[in-house]
């Protein structure tokens, strides 16, 4: 993926074992002509590195921004409390968690003014935070808040339950966009060296051509400083940004971690 610095990080990979392991283990299998082969296998691998992205591509000034899917704690009531109501509102905080039991909630009760529980929770990215205070139980709803964008929803309190399913899902699906708009943003076509310099220089990750050979690769790197990701695709019609012969493949240059 690409981080908010234009750097990027290698998440996943694959590799093509080939018949090295299933000699070393004797895994066979039976082909088409009854003969017994040793098989073929590939492996995939994700690391930790995955919890940095996350990290790295939802989190904004304010701290964490979780996806729904994955967040510990997906919505987090706090009680606004006003003499004399105390008792009712925590009980109205109670009834809304039982009738979200469907995911993960927490109320926070501790004695420390709303804004401060409102600025530890967005730390911790807690994607929808509900407020409840008395002018909400007067007029029988709840309010909202979206972690994404800040957005505050009046919920009705009918219904909270297909609510709050839908707009957990509208999250998801606003920061997964969002991030895949960033994504796109930052490659880039460069058509000839100078053009790949220029994009560099704005921390772009430069999509390309290169004709295979090694010693334009180096060349490459070493004149615009970023580094071949990896071939992309076997392309045709296109030259070779470096040598102008004729381009064998599409490859992306970018600084890495
Ligand atoms: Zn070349």
């Amino acid at each position: 993926t690409i981080f908010p610095d234009g750097r990027t990080l290698q998440i996943g990979t694959v590799h093509n074992l080939g018949q090295n392991f299933s000699k070393t283990f004797e895994i066979t299998f039976e082909n088409i002509n009854g003969v017994q082969e040793y098989a073929y296998q590939t492996c995939y691998g994700m690391s930790d590195r995955v919890i940095a992205s996350i990290i790295a591509i939802h989190g904004d000034e304010k701290g964490l921004c979780l996806m729904p899917c994955i967040a510990p704690i997906q919505i987090v009531i706090i009680p606004i409390w006003f003499k004399g109501v105390k008792k009712e509102i925590n009980k109205e905080a109670e009834k809304i968690k039982e009738e979200l039991s469907d995911f993960r909630v927490h109320i926070d009760y501790r004695e420390v003014r709303p804004g401060s529980k409102f600025f530890d929770w967005e730390i911790k990215g807690v994607p929808l935070r509900i407020e409840v205070g008395p002018k909400d139980i007067e007029n029988n709803v709840v309010t909202a808040v979206r972690r994404d964008n800040g957005e505050k929803i009046k919920l009705g309190r009918e219904n909270l339950k297909a609510q709050v399913k839908e707009l957990l899902a509208k999250i998801s699906e606003d920061m997964r966009s969002k991030a895949w708009e960033k994504f796109r943003n930052r490659i880039e076509e460069a058509k000839n060296m100078e053009e790949a310099k220029k994009l560099a220089g704005e921390r772009k990750v430069i999509k390309t051509y290169w004709c295979g050979k090694e010693e334009c690769a180096k060349s490459i790197e070493d004149e615009i400083s970023l580094d071949i990701l990896g071939i992309t695709e076997e392309v045709k019609g296109k030259t070779c940004i470096y040598c102008k012969g004729e381009a064998k493949f599409t490859v992306h240059l970018a600084k890495t971690y």
